[in-house]
């Protein structure tokens, strides 16, 4: 009996679906699209939605997709800008009894208000385990500090990040050497609207030392960034917008 719980908990993730509930290009029509960022994580034991997009649009979104917002159990913000938190007042108005996992760095007063809205706060400093199979990378970065998700599937690693002000290349080097798997597949708001064709290609090659499979590249990413990793990814580029879901069956 013990061996076999052992074996349960020792399971990898085997099936996954990653939802854009937002994001400034749109996938479907007649949903909110705009600067920000939020993607829903189904799957894992808790549903989590990463990141809230920028406003009171986010429970629209869901509703018509048809998304059970009671049915998600957490919440993990990767940063405090506005574009990513922005929504996750109006999606406590629907649905309070969450946890909602936030860089010890946030102000009191944005911790203060969460709880009054009747969530629960988890502040994250080190790398933090959401679930089995799920952690955080714990806060990185400088002056802006931030979280991304890391995922063990059975396929290798789906790393979902925010606006990787910790820097995309830093974010995907720091998970390869903690974790030692393969990345299947990252999906990030590369922000990189300023950076030089040269700069984009040196990330693309950490991302190949990396052993990145797929890449999803999100809001903040400059038409630059997205062609020439449409480029050097070809089929396994995958176009990002809001109602776009991407499944681990699909992910060869
Ligand atoms: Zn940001
Ligand atoms: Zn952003």
């Amino acid at each position: 009996m013990a061996q076999e719980t052992e074996k349960i908990s020792a399971g990898l993730i085997t099936g996954l679906s990653l939802t854009i509930v937002y994001d400034n290009h749109s996938y479907q029509q007649g949903l909110a699209s705009g600067w920000g960022f939020s993607c829903l994580i189904t799957g894992p034991e808790k549903t989590i939605l990463f990141d809230t997009g920028p406003d009171g649009s986010l429970p629209g979104n869901m509703e018509k997709m048809a998304i059970d917002m009671s049915g998600i159990d957490a919440v993990v913000l990767s940063h405090i800008h506005p574009d990513h938190t922005g929504g996750l007042e109006s999606f406590l108005e629907k649905n309070p009894d969450v946890t909602v996992y936030m860089p010890k760095s946030f102000p009191e007063r944005f911790k203060d208000k969460v709880q009054a809205q009747g969530a629960q706060v988890r502040e994250v400093g080190q790398p933090t385990e959401i679930c089995d199979n799920v952690r955080s990378t714990g806060q990185a970065g400088k002056e802006i500090k931030e979280q991304s998700l890391v995922i063990r599937t059975d396929k290798g690693l789906v790393v979902i990040i925010g606006c990787a002000h910790p820097g995309i290349a830093n974010i995907v080097k720091a998970v390869k050497n903690v974790m030692k798997d393969d990345i299947l597949l990252v999906i990030s708001c590369f922000h990189l609207e300023w950076a030089s064709k040269g700069k984009i290609e040196q990330i693309i090659s950490t991302f190949k030392q990396s052993g990145v499979q797929y890449v999803g590249l999100c809001h903040g990413s400059s038409d630059k960034a997205r062609s020439l990793f449409k480029e050097y990814y070809g089929p396994n580029y995958i176009k990002i917008g809001a109602g776009k879901v991407i499944s681990l069956a699909d992910l060869q």
